[in-house]
């Protein structure tokens, strides 16, 4: 008799959620196909952990049934025909239901070709077993845990393992992922999944820059991104990357103070930043253009070098606002946030710190009409004249409207 879980899934789940779920069960039953809830909101229920991407797999047909569901509600329906999947968005969540399938690899890296198939292909072709187990959600079957590779024991016992010993060279991310998942858990990878991974480190050479890249910020979106990266160092992964990379404590000590600074912001781009800072120009534009990223972040990775180049020109206690202003006006926000985290001294910070916090929102309070309603002609010299009325305003020589006005006259006479 499978085990039933009904009760513990009840518990888990938000009650709209839930709702939701067993409304999609009963669909697919008149449907006349089973469905399921699999991956990593299993796993998260048995580890009570938060998780609320809902991955639903049908045998049948996954556009079908999301047509289904989304009958009478305001739901946005987006599907993939290609592949049989198809996404709701719904106010605070959303739910993915995929066609089980089948998946064969052509060759190691390649994306897989993909056919219709039963659940139990579509849990043969998962990364670990933890992330492999399936709940019935169908109304006679509702909560049947399908684990096919005791999934289960591997969670109780806190083990990261891989469904074959092919998995690493079948799809090497999967050794990123491994890293991901033993540090998030602070599970270990089992002996025989730990020492294929070893063996079969050279096969991330088969994977493509993006599908890597994709890896890479997956690990930045974890709480503690700075453990994955040093044990990719110990491993040797990380210098697969870029032999010039390092997870070492210098860069946990950034992490972690990277989070204490920047609490609402996405810290993604701020931790490649500093996971970049000690390479050379060259060595960045090798690791940008093997991971292929786009254009704005590797535009901030490379601001972060070159600032980090001229960071000499900050560091002298006497410089005036509009000085500091001057020198890092050109620089993307996160390059200076990075700079600001990794520099070694003190009046650099300080000097980064005050633009970030002060400097950069400065403006004066005349603008370009209200120039010219005083008489001054477009052309050059407007310009040249906001200029000097910003670089008063940052130097706090004039901290009224008057005052700007008087400086407009004055400098108006000089002309
Ligand atoms: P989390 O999002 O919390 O990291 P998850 O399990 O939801 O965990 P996803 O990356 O969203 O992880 O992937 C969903 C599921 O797809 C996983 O549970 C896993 O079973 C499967 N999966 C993802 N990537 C791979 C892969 N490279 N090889 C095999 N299976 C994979
Ligand atoms: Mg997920």
């Amino acid at each position: 008799m499978p085990e039933k879980l009904s009760s513990q899934l009840e518990e888990y789940l938000p009650r709209e959620m839930l709702k939701l779920v067993r409304d999609a069960g009963e669909k697919a039953n008149k449907l006349g196909q089973e469905l399921y809830l699999v991956g990593g909101v299993v796993r998260d229920m048995f580890l009570r952990r938060a998780n609320f991407d809902l991955d639903l797999v049908v045998e049948g047909d996954a556009i079908k049934l999301a047509q289904e569901l989304i009958k009478g509600s305001q739901a946005k329906l987006t599907v993939h025909s290609r592949f049989g999947t198809a996404k709701i968005s719904y106010a605070n969540f959303n739910l993915d239901l995929a066609t089980a399938r089948r998946e064969t690899y052509r060759r190691p890296g390649a994306l897989p070709t993909v056919q219709p198939g039963r659940l139990t292909d579509d849990l043969c072709r998962r990364d670990f077993s933890i992330n492999a187990m399936a709940l019935c959600l169908t109304p006679q079957r509702f909560g049947e845990l399908i684990d096919l590779y005791n999934g289960r024991d591997d969670l109780n016992q806190q083990l990261i393992r891989i469904l074959h010993l092919n998995s690493f060279i079948d799809d090497a991310t999967r050794i990123l992922r491994a890293l991901r998942y033993e540090q998030r858990l602070n599970f270990e990878l089992e002996t025989k999944t730990a020492e294929l991974l070893r063996h079969d480190i050279d096969m991330l050479d088969t994977i493509s820059g993006d599908r890597i890249r994709h890896e890479l910020e997956l690990i930045l979106k974890e709480n503690y991104p700075e453990r994955v990266l040093k044990r990719a160092e110990e491993l040797g992964i990380l210098n697969k990357l870029h032999p010039s990379l390092k997870g070492n404590g210098w860069l946990s000590e950034r992490f972690d103070y990277a989070r204490r600074l920047h609490k609402q912001t996405s810290l993604s781009p701020l931790y490649l930043c500093l996971l970049i800072y000690n390479l050379s120009d060259t060595e960045n534009e090798q690791f940008l253009s093997r991971f292929n990223f786009p254009k704005r972040l590797a535009q901030t990775m490379r601001h972060t070098l070159q600032l980090k180049a001229s960071l000499h020109n900050l560091d002298s206690p006497q410089l005036k606002p509009s000085d500091i202003y001057q020198l890092l006006r050109s620089y993307t926000t996160q390059a200076i946030q990075a700079n600001a985290l990794a520099s070694q001294s003190s009046i650099v910070t300080r000097n980064l710190q005050l633009y970030l916090a002060k400097l950069r929102y400065i403006k004066p309070l005349l603008n370009g009409d209200d120039l010219k309603r005083m008489g001054i002609s477009t052309g050059p010299q407007l310009g040249q004249l906001l200029d000097v009325l910003h670089k008063a305003r940052l130097n706090n020589e004039v901290k009224t409207r008057k005052q700007e006005e008087k400086l407009v006259s004055s400098w108006n006479q000089t002309l």
